[in-house]
């Protein structure tokens, strides 16, 4: 786990250094958040956990920084679905489930859904770089109330 922890840094100063993004305190102190997180948060939630470390750091400070995040390939954006943009820290290939009372995302693995085919139709419309299958229901906690 701890060493994990390591790479991650080390892919994100790679990265910064790479895109030229100056890594200052408060974006290594976002991306720190950011990859601690699995609840896929939004920018508002990312804003209030670093504000508990640096008081003053404005909203879009934190916006404006994880855009840039995503924009380098260090973050990725969870699916839009009419909802504010959620940041997924994970890149490794994983797949989603939704709830749609809670809007938890829950990720899973599984070899199966890594190795889906891609029609034949979508192979012409472009090229697929990214495969994730994305469940929707209710979780067990939301299906108890
Ligand atoms: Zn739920
Ligand atoms: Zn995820």
């Amino acid at each position: 786990m701890k060493i994990e922890h390591e790479e991650i840094r080390k892919m994100f100063y790679d990265k910064c250094a790479d895109k030229r993004l100056k890594i200052t305190p408060q974006r290594s102190l976002i991306f720190d958040e950011l990859s601690k997180a699995t609840d896929h948060p939004t920018a508002d939630a990312i804003y209030k956990r670093v504000r508990k470390t640096l008081s003053n750091i404005s909203f879009d400070t934190v916006y404006r920084t994880l855009l840039s995040f995503t924009e380098i390939g260090i973050v990725n954006l969870v699916e839009g679905t009419g909802e504010q943009k959620r940041f997924e820290p994970n890149l490794h290939q994983h797949h989603h489930f939704r709830c749609i009372k809670c809007h938890t995302i829950y990720d899973f693995e599984n070899d199966a859904y890594n190795d889906i085919a891609v029609p034949k139709a979508v192979q012409k419309q472009g090229v697929i770089i990214n495969k994730r299958v994305v469940l929707e229901g209710i979780c067990s906690k939301c299906k108890g109330k």
